[in-house]
C-alpha cells in the first residue's frame, strides 16, 4: 500500500504531530511525505531525517506560504493517482485540510484513528472517547486523521530522497491576511511532557496565575485548564484540555481543583501519570488518577512549590 503523509511545519520545522502520523503510516505501507510551502527546504530536510519515510515530496512555491488548505486541498487530491492512503495528524490544521481532500476525491474521511487494525480497518474514538468504534472503509483511497496522541513519535535515523513536485499554483479562493500567535514562554501544551491544569477553583484570573504557574515554572510544565476555568475568563481558551479543547497526553498531568467531568478525561486521561488534587474525596478525576491529594489546593499547591 503506497501512503502519502502530510507534514505539518513552519517552513523551517517539522510539528511534533507529524512524527506519530508517520509511525500510523508506517503500518499501512511505504510512506512518502509531503511537505507543501515556501521556502521549505529546511523542514523537508528534516523530514527526510525521520525513520521509516521511504521519500521526501516537497512543493516550494509561494501559493503555499502559508499552506491554506483551499491551495493544499487540490495539491493532495491531485498527488493521489499515485496512492491510496493519505494520512493527516488531527490538529486544527489537518482537519482543515482533510475534508476537503476527502470531498475532492469523493470518499469518505476516517478521523481521530487510534489504531491500524489492517489495511481497510481502524479504531477511533466516539462519545468523547467513552466507547472506541472499529470502522472499516471499502473506499479505494483512504483519507484519514490521526490523533497524535495514540502513536509514538517516529524516531530520527532515515535518509530519504528529496523530490521536487510541481505546484498547481493558487487557487485564488482565499487569502493570507494575517496570523496572531500566541508567544508561549512555557512549553506548548500538546508536545509537553509535564503540564499543570487548574479548575473553576482556581477563582479568577490572577489566582490562577498566582497559583497554577509557579507549579508549573518550577516542573518545566505547560500550563492547561479546565474549560470552567476557560470561561470564567481565567485564561486563554488555547489552554484549554478536553473535548472541545486540546487532546493531551503527557507523561504527567497534574489536575488542580478539577472535577473530573467526562469532557475533561476525554483530554487528557491517556496521561502516563495523572496527579489530582482536590477537596472532594468523591471527585470523579480521581478515579482516574494514579496518585490523589485530598486537600486544599491553597495548602498543597504552594507547599509543593516551596518542596520542589
Ligand atoms: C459539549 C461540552 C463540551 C465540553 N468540553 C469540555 C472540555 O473540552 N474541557 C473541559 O474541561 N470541560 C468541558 N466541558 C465542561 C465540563 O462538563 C465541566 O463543566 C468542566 O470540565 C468543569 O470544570 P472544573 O472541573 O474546573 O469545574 P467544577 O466541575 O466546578 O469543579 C471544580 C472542582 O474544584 C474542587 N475544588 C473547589 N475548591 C477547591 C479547593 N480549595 N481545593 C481543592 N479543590 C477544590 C471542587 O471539589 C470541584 O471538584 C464541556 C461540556 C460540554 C457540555
Amino acid at each position: 500500500m503506497s501512503v502519502l503523509v502530510y507534514a505539518e511545519h513552519d517552513n523551517a520545522s517539522l510539528k511534533d504531530a507529524t512524527l506519530a502520523v508517520v509511525t500510523a503510516g508506517g503500518q499501512l505501507g511505504d510512506v512518502h511525505i509531503l511537505v507543501a510551502g515556501n521556502g521549505c527546504d529546511a523542514a523537508a530536510q528534516a523530514a527526510a531525517k525521520i525513520s521509516g519515510v521511504a521519500k521526501v515530496l516537497v512543493v516550494n512555491d509561494a501559493a503555499f506560504a502559508n499552506q491554506l488548505a483551499e491551495n493544499v486541498a487540490p495539491l493532495i487530491s491531485g498527488l493521489m493517482a499515485n496512492y491510496d492512503a493519505v494520512l493527516f495528524p488531527a490538529t486544527a490544521h489537518g482537519k482543515n485540510i482533510a475534508p476537503r481532500v476527502a470531498a475532492l476525491l469523493d470518499v469518505m474521511q476516517i478521523s481521530d484513528i487510534l489504531s491500524v487494525e489492517s489495511a481497510d480497518t481502524f479504531t477511533r474514538p466516539i462519545y468523547a472517547g467513552n466507547a472506541i468504534a472499529t470502522v472499516q472503509s471499502t473506499d479505494a483511497k483512504k483519507v484519514i486523521t490521526v490523533r497524535g496522541t495514540a502513536f509514538a513519535k517516529a524516531a530520527e535515523g532515515g535518509s530519504a530522497p528529496v523530490e521536487a513536485v510541481a505546484a498547481n499554483g493558487d487557487s485564488g479562493i482565499s487569502s493570507f491576511i494575517g496570523a496572531e500567535i500566541v508567544k508561549l514562554e512555557r512549553p506548548e501544551l500538546t508536545s509537553a511532557k509535564i503540564i499543570v491544569s487548574g479548575g473553576r477553583a482556581l477563582k479568577d484570573s490572577d489566582t490562577f496565575q498566582a497559583t497554577i504557574f509557579p507549579l508549573a515554572d518550577k516542573l518545566g510544565a505547560a500550563v492547561g485548564a479546565s474549560r470552567a476555568a476557560v470561561d470564567a475568563g481565567y485564561v486563554p481558551n488555547d489552554y484549554q484540555v478536553g473535548q472541545t479543547g486540546k487532546i493531551v497526553a503527557p507523561d504527567v498531568y497534574v489536575a488542580v481543583g478539577i472535577s473530573g467531568a467526562i469532557q475533561h478525561l476525554a483530554g487528557m486521561k491517556d496521561s502516563k501519570t495523572i496527579i489530582a488534587i482536590n477537596k472532594d474525596e468523591d471527585a470523579p478525576i480521581f478515579q482516574v488518577a494514579d496518585i490523589g491529594l485530598v486537600g486544599d489546593l491553597y495548602k498543597i499547591v504552594p507547599e509543593m512549590v516551596e518542596k520542589i
